[in-house]
C-alpha cells in the first residue's frame, strides 16, 4: 500500500478565493472570500495519495501583504515543518506578491519539506478557472518524494517553478508566471515532473531563520525614469535602511540622480543598482562605478525579490563586501 503523505493547505486570500457574479467573471470578481475548506471542495483531493488539514491564516489580497505578513507566514510553515506528522505545507495565495512571499520562505525555512505556494488568475467560480487544477498540482507536488530539498516552489499553469526565479509577468493571463531560465519542471496527471535543480543557495544553506527572526529593516523600491526628481529620492531614502533602484536598462542611473544616490549612502543608507527591465544581470561596476560609490550591485534579480534579499542580509550584516556576496549567492 502506497504511504499517504500529510500535507497542510493554509488558505491566506486570492482570487485562488474568490467569487464572481457569473461564470463569465473572468477578470471582476471579489477576492478573498472562500475559505480553504470550500476551495478544497473543488479539487478531486481522493484521487492523491495524500491525508489534508486545512487552515485559515489569512484572508486578504496579496497587495496587502506588509512585512509582518511575511513574518506570521513564514512562523507558521516554519512550525508545521517541524512537526514529525507533517510531510509538506501547500499555502493558497494571491498572485500579486507571490513571489516575495515565496522567496522569502526559500531563504528562511529550516527544512527540506515540500513547501509550494500556488495561487490562480482566475477565481473558481469563473469559466475555465485555473484554480482547481492549480491548487490539485500544488497538492501533488507537496507530496512528492522528488520535491524535497528543492526548496520553496510555485505551482501554476501545469509549471514548477523555483521561489528564487519566478514573477508574476501578466496582470490577467493563465500565463502569468514566468522564471527567465524556465520553470523546474512540469506536472502532469497530479505527477510532478522535474528537469532541474535550484543552483542558488536556500533553506538549510542559509543564515535566516523565520522561525527566529524578530522584524525585517525597512527596503525601499525607487523605479526610474528620465523626470524622477531628486527630492522624490530623498523622501524615499529618508525612511529607509536599504534602497532598490530600480534603473533603467542595465541599471542605469541618470546623472542629477547620483548625488541623491550617494548621500543616502553617507546616510546609512544601502543602496543597491538593479534594473527595472526585470530580466537580466546587472554587473557590479558595470554602468556605474558602484565600489567608488559604495553602492551594491543585484546580479540578476528583479526589484521586488532584491528587496526581500536586502532586507534578509541586512539582518546579518552592514558590511559592503558580505552583503554584495550576498547577491551573488542566493
Ligand atoms: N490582487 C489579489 C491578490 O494578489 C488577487 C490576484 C490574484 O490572486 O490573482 O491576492
Amino acid at each position: 500500500m502506497i504511504e499517504k503523505a500529510n500535507i497542510v493547505v493554509i488558505g491566506t486570500g486570492g482570487t485562488i478565493a474568490g467569487q464572481g457574479k457569473a461564470a463569465s467573471n473572468t477578470s471582476a470578481y471579489m477576492c478573498s472570500v472562500l475559505g480553504i475548506d470550500d476551495i478544497l471542495t473543488t479539487i478531486p483531493h481522493a484521487s492523491l495519495p495524500v491525508n489534508l488539514r486545512a487552515e485559515q491564516l489569512l484572508q486578504t489580497g496579496s497587495e496587502n501583504f506588509t512585512n509582518e505578513h511575511l513574518l506570521a507566514i513564514g512562523k507558521r510553515v516554519s512550525t508545521l515543518l517541524a512537526q514529525d506528522d507533517i510531510d509538506g505545507v501547500v499555502i493558497a495565495h494571491g498572485t500579486d506578491t507571490i513571489e516575495e512571499t515565496a522567496y522569502f520562505l526559500h531563504l528562511t525555512l529550516k527544512s527540506r519539506k515540500p513547501v509550494v505556494v500556488v495561487g490562480s488568475m482566475r477565481p473558481p467560480s469563473a469559466m475555465s478557472s485555473d484554480a482547481p487544477l492549480n491548487l490539485y498540482d500544488a497538492i501533488a507536488v507537496a507530496a512528492h518524494p522528488s520535491s524535497i530539498g528543492m526548496g520553496t516552489l510555485v505551482v501554476a499553469n501545469d509549471e514548477i517553478h523555483t521561489a528564487r526565479d519566478v514573477v508574476k509577468s501578466n496582470s490577467f493571463k493563465i500565463e502569468a508566471f514566468r522564471s527567465p531560465y524556465g520553470p523546474l519542471g512540469y506536472v502532469i496527471d497530479g505527477r510532478p515532473r522535474y528537469y532541474r535543480h535550484p543552483a542558488r543557495a536556500h533553506t538549510l544553506a542559509t543564515p535566516w531563520s523565520a522561525g527566529t527572526l524578530g522584524s525585517l529593516p525597512a527596503v525601499d523600491i525607487v523605479y526610474a525614469y528620465g523626470a524622477l526628481e531628486p527630492a522624490t529620492v530623498n523622501a524615499i531614502a529618508a525612511r529607509a535602511q536599504g534602497l532598490i533602484f530600480a534603473g533603467t536598462g542595465n541599471g542605469s542611473v541618470a546623472a542629477h540622480l547620483i548625488e541623491p544616490l550617494r548621500n543616502a549612502v553617507r546616510r546609512g543608507v544601502h543602496v543597491v543598482r538593479a534594473s527595472r527591465t526585470g530580466n537580466g544581470i546587472v554587473v557590479q561596476n558595470g554602468a556605474q562605478p558602484d565600489e567608488a560609490y559604495s553602492w551594491l550591485a543585484v546580479d540578476d534579480q528583479v526589484p521586488s525579490k532584491a528587496r526581500i534579499l536586502l532586507m534578509l542580509a541586512l539582518t546579518q550584516s552592514r558590511d559592503l563586501q558580505v552583503l554584495q556576496t550576498v547577491f551573488e549567492r542566493y
